[in-house]
């Protein structure tokens, strides 16, 4: 399904994260190499991240429902804008769900910027009125904001075992803390001197990229990185 990438570190732009990389987020809008669930992600494109002029630490968020390979404005913009902390999500809809700027991640409560990579059912996720879109990913978004992220564990598990088909790959961030889930599908994880990259593919041949396994929560900070094993065995 979709691809997504974060980073906690150094001041970086937004190009070298995302246009730049031989394989990154702009060519895996056409052409990703770990994608299992479908061909390219076409429907739209989203770019969060914190400002270090920002006074009181609200994320910025450049979204688009039109494929990236095509945005002449953020390939134009995007050397100029610089960040410690980001996230961005190249969008393959689910079918069914809306195509528009509203239903694109990254999601953001105000203070935390978050993508889904995946499926859920909504039957199983409780009914939000602070969610962004009718979208499963926004619907996901809103009960992890409600649940608070330091339970973004235990809320994951919780919903695979309710929904054993969901796919929860999760990316959150809020300006000093990156989290991730792995839950069916794909993260790898770069450490940089100047900070860690977590991405559903890696972005470049590099050797240094690490597989996360299934049914994992990462946790990164400025001075570590955990992985913690998630509970996949739980049924409803
Ligand atoms: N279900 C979400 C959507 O429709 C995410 C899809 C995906 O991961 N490709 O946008």
């Amino acid at each position: 399904m979709c691809r997504h990438l974060g980073w906690l570190g150094g001041q970086v732009t937004l190009s070298s994260l995302v246009l730049d990389p031989p394989y990154g987020l702009r060519v895996q809008s056409y052409a990703p190499r770990r994608q299992k669930h479908c061909l390219l992600n076409a429907d739209g494109w989203g770019v969060g991240f914190f400002d270090s002029a920002s006074q009181d630490g609200t994320p910025r968020r450049w979204r688009s429902p039109a494929p990236l390979w095509g945005d002449t404005s953020f390939d134009s913009v995007a050397p100029a804008l610089r960040s410690n902390c980001v996230v961005a999500a190249v969008r393959s809809a689910t079918v069914g769900m809306p195509i528009d700027v509203s239903a694109t991640a990254p999601f953001t409560d105000g203070r935390w910027l978050l993508s889904h990579n995946g499926i859920v059912d909504r039957a199983v996720l409780p009914l939000s009125a602070k969610a962004e879109s009718v979208c499963d990913s926004a619907i996901l978004a809103a009960m992890i904001f409600e649940r608070g992220l330091d339970a973004l564990g235990d809320t994951i598990q919780e919903i695979g075992a309710a929904d054993p088909k969901a796919r929860l790959n999760i990316l959150a961030a809020n300006g000093s803390r990156l989290l991730a889930t792995t839950w069916h599908d794909t993260l790898s994880i770069l450490r940089r001197p100047d900070g860690v990259v977590l991405a559903s593919e890696p972005y470049d041949n590099d050797s240094d990229w690490e597989d996360v396994p299934d049914h994992h929560l990462v946790e990164v900070t400025a001075d570590r990185v955990t992985l913690t094993a998630l509970d996949a065995t739980e049924g409803p």
